[in-house]
């Protein structure tokens, strides 16, 4: 039997990076998933792979920021496949970065609600509708950054991410009795394109892997492995967890 047999998958931040690989990851592992981001062709093109090889795949694509949008996801999981069990609120944005006194207040609460608020919207549906299945996996991609490590001109990047971490260590403790567990997965420097945004002159991706323990980035493929490890049973014991999937760069000082 496959590590997700029979179980509904939400995947936000779909259509690109980690959670393309993780949506296919699932679906091949038996989930009937759920993907979803603002732009609908590559979403098309994810569930006509998933569905070439045999996969469930339902697209919707919308704003994560929008409370609308994370309501009609988890009415999609249950309209089309029964139910939900489990939702990788994974859609995320570093924002402007920069200088903290030069960035403005609007692009501030713009990082915000793309990362911290839309997991708390995507939770608010998502937990009933597990709740409803007696249990479930609730996923938030945070990061290394704010947590571990401190990077100059990130800060609202940074507080998002370590929002998360509360979010997830507060969720876990309100519904663990009820069955739902609720983690948070930190990447390290991951082969996508906001990761290779960093590493963008053949320098500049030297310095990004010399930082990792493992002296390179992450292919997103190893980054939805952890995905997958923490949407199965595989870690039924594991809640309210940050982590690290970061070939070492929190502990790495050469
Ligand atoms: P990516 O390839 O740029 O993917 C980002 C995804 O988020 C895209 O699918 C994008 O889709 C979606 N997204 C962004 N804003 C959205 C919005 N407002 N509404 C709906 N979807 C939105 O980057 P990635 O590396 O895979 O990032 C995935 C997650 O991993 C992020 O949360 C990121 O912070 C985290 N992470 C990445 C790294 C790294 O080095 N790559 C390291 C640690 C953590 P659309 O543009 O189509 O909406």
């Amino acid at each position: 039997m496959s590590a997700l047999s029979n179980k509904v998958a939400i995947i936000t931040g779909a259509s690109s990076g980690i959670g393309y690989a993780t949506a296919k990851l699932f679906a091949r592992e038996g989930a009937n998933v759920v993907v979803a981001a603002r732009r609908k062709p590559e979403l098309d093109a994810l569930v006509d792979e998933i569905t070439q090889a045999g996969g469930h795949a339902v697209a919707l694509a919308g704003d994560v920021r929008d409370e609308t949008f994370a309501e009609a996801l988890v009415k999609l999981a249950i309209g089309r496949f029964g139910g939900l069990d489990v939702a990788f609120n994974n859609a995320g944005t570093t924002g402007e970065m920069g200088a903290t006194p030069d960035v403005p207040l609007s692009e501030w609460e713009e990082t915000i609600r793309t990362n911290l608020t839309s997991a708390f919207l995507g939770a608010k549906y998502q937990l009933p509708a597990m709740l409803d299945r007696n249990g479930g996996s609730l996923i938030f991609t945070s990061t290394f950054v704010g947590y571990t490590v401190g990077l100059p001109g990130m800060a609202a990047y940074a507080a998002s991410k370590a929002g998360l971490i509360g979010l997830t260590q507060s969720l876990a403790s309100e519904f663990g009795a009820k069955g739902v567990r609720v983690n948070a997965l930190l990447p390290g420097g991951t082969d996508t394109p906001m990761g290779r945004a960093f590493a963008n002159t053949p320098e500049a991706l030297a310095f990004v892997q010399s930082l990792h323990a493992l002296k390179r980035m992450a292919s997103p493929d190893e980054i939805a492995k952890s995905a997958l490890y923490l949407a199965s049973d595989a870690s039924s014991f594991t809640t309210g967890t940050a982590l690290l999937a970061d070939g070492g760069v929190s502990i790495n000082r050469t």
